[in-house]
């Protein structure tokens, strides 16, 4: 539970604040934009702008109940249920957004494919009653794919729930109970719309998913910089090898997707395949002559 008597002095005076526990993940920032910045001065999420009408409240208090370290606090106090209730939340499609992010995952996003043939989670939230009830009306998980090591979370508590087969790259599995571990660097397809792309880099067992040839989910391979406004991976948090990461971003050029859906970092979408293929390009040559310069 946030506490009032740490309330960051940079917050909007008003009902809602963030407090010093704050680990900057950017949820918040995401969910409501309008409510939430970052203090460049704290590294930390404050309070901008106290939201506006009951759209906007309803977007705060969202943020208050995905925040991993319970850092978002209300005074006085704000019931939450219809915050509770709008995770998962549909972005586009049968694509749903969880919420919930765990501190184990250092605030990650995880994501719900809803589908007739078995949902999909991807990467692991915040194990709580509401939102296992949520998704078993929303059908279960059959299937659970994790991106890396870092995103795992709560995938026990997951696996025990819905009893869904959990997928990763064997180099981050470990000692896990991974019930199919994917091996190499070849794309493995889960059936006609899924299909595993190992981008090693971030981790040695990094890995993609894409669905239907429109939404890639990247882990923490790729996301959109909320600051520079355009997508970006991170040498600063490149635990296994940078050259490695560089050249699995050069291999996704032969897929085709609209929507980068990141553990970090924030979504995007693309007007459209061929915007993505420009943006991803982008990248690559930004990094690419970056990394020539560095010598
Ligand atoms: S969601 Fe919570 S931890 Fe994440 S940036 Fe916002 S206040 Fe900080």
């Amino acid at each position: 539970m946030a506490r009032l008597a740490a309330r960051l002095d940079e917050n909007a005076p008003g009902t809602f604040f963030v407090d010093d526990s704050c680990i900057d993940c950017g949820a918040c920032r995401e969910i409501a934009p309008g409510t939430y910045g970052r203090s460049d001065r704290r590294g930390q999420s404050v309070v901008t702008a106290q939201p506006d009408g009951a759209d906007g409240e309803l977007r705060a208090l969202m943020a208050v109940v995905a925040c991993p370290t319970a850092s978002i606090g209300t005074s006085p106090k704000r019931p939450l249920d219809a915050a509770i209730a709008a995770f998962p939340e549909r972005l586009e499609e049968n694509v749903h957004y969880c919420g919930w992010h765990s501190e184990a995952s250092y605030g990650a996003a995880s994501y719900l494919i809803v589908r007739p043939g078995g949902n999909v989670l991807v990467d692991s939230p915040r194990a709580s009653r509401p939102l296992f009830e949520r998704i078993e009306a929303l059908g279960g998980v059959r299937t659970m794919v994790l991106s890396h090591q870092d995103d795992v979370a709560d995938h026990a508590a997951f696996a025990r729930r819905f009893g869904c087969e959990r997928v990763m790259h064997a180099a981050d599995a470990g000692s896990l109970p991974i019930e199919r571990r994917i091996e190499g660097l070849e794309p493995v397809a889960l059936d006609e719309e899924l299909t595993v792309i190992p981008v090693p880099g971030h981790t040695r067992g990094s890995v993609a998913l894409l669905y239907r040839d429109r939404f890639l989910f990247t882990g923490d391979h790729l996301w959109w910089d909320e600051d520079d406004h355009r997508l970006d991976m991170g040498r600063g948090v490149c635990w296994y090898s940078w050259p490695e990461q560089l050249r699995s971003l050069d291999r996704l050029r032969a897929f085709r997707f609209q929507w980068v859906l990141p553990g970090h970092g924030q979504r995007f979408r693309a007007e459209s395949r061929e915007a993505m293929r420009g943006a991803v390009d982008e990248v690559i040559h930004r990094l690419s002559s970056a990394r020539r310069s560095a010598g």
